[in-house]
């Protein structure tokens, strides 16, 4: 297939760390599209984030080696913006509940207004990851709970070594 008519999802976020909720949409959109293309948002308004960007990635690199036909990248301008590089380009996002369709629809409407050819498509999250986000886990961690089940567990110890750091200063 000719990469212009590649059919690309762009699954956005923090990734502050990637979740196995995030991963179980990643998964999903890979399943659906011919390429997945995680893009970690470089956020202005997240302030001290728990992962540098360079940590972000190598630990999302590490969480799809498994999946051929998904690759990491970030961005610094907004995802409207950054879309515009791709010819058939959808963004993907997960929902969890109701408080999540709020705040989606309206960054919908804004993107639409910056991009008007960006579609955006929503997977509802599967059950057992309804709770889960990256606060959570960066919560559970910074009380030295167990992380199995949260997160992919080749991450673990990375994560449970950062919130040690964190524990100290
Ligand atoms: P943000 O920084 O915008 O909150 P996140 O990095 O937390 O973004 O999440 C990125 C995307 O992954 C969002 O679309 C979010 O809805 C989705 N997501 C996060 N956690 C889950 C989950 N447990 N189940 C399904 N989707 C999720």
């Amino acid at each position: 297939m000719n990469s212009d008519s590649k059919r690309i999802a762009i699954c956005p976020g923090s990734f502050d760390p990637i979740t196995l909720g995030h991963l179980n949409i990643i998964r999903r959109s890979a399943q659906i599209f011919d390429e997945v293309v995680v893009c970690i948002m470089q956020n202005s308004t997240k302030t001290s984030p728990m992962f540098s960007i360079d940590e972000r990635v190598e630990m999302v690199r590490r969480a799809i080696v498994r999946y051929p036909n998904v690759r990491v990248d970030t961005a610094s301008i907004l995802l409207a913006e950054y879309a515009r590089q791709f010819k058939h380009a959808v963004i993907v996002k997960g929902l969890r509940a109701a408080s999540d369709f709020e705040y989606e629809f309206q960054m919908n409407l804004i993107n639409k207004k910056i991009n008007p050819e960006l579609e955006t498509m929503f997977l509802t999250s599967s059950e057992k990851y309804t709770f889960l986000s990256s606060s959570v886990v960066r919560e559970m961690a910074m009380y030295g709970a167990d992380l199995t089940g949260l997160v992919p567990v080749e991450l673990i110890p990375d994560i449970e070594k950062k919130a040690k750091l964190w524990r100290k200063t």
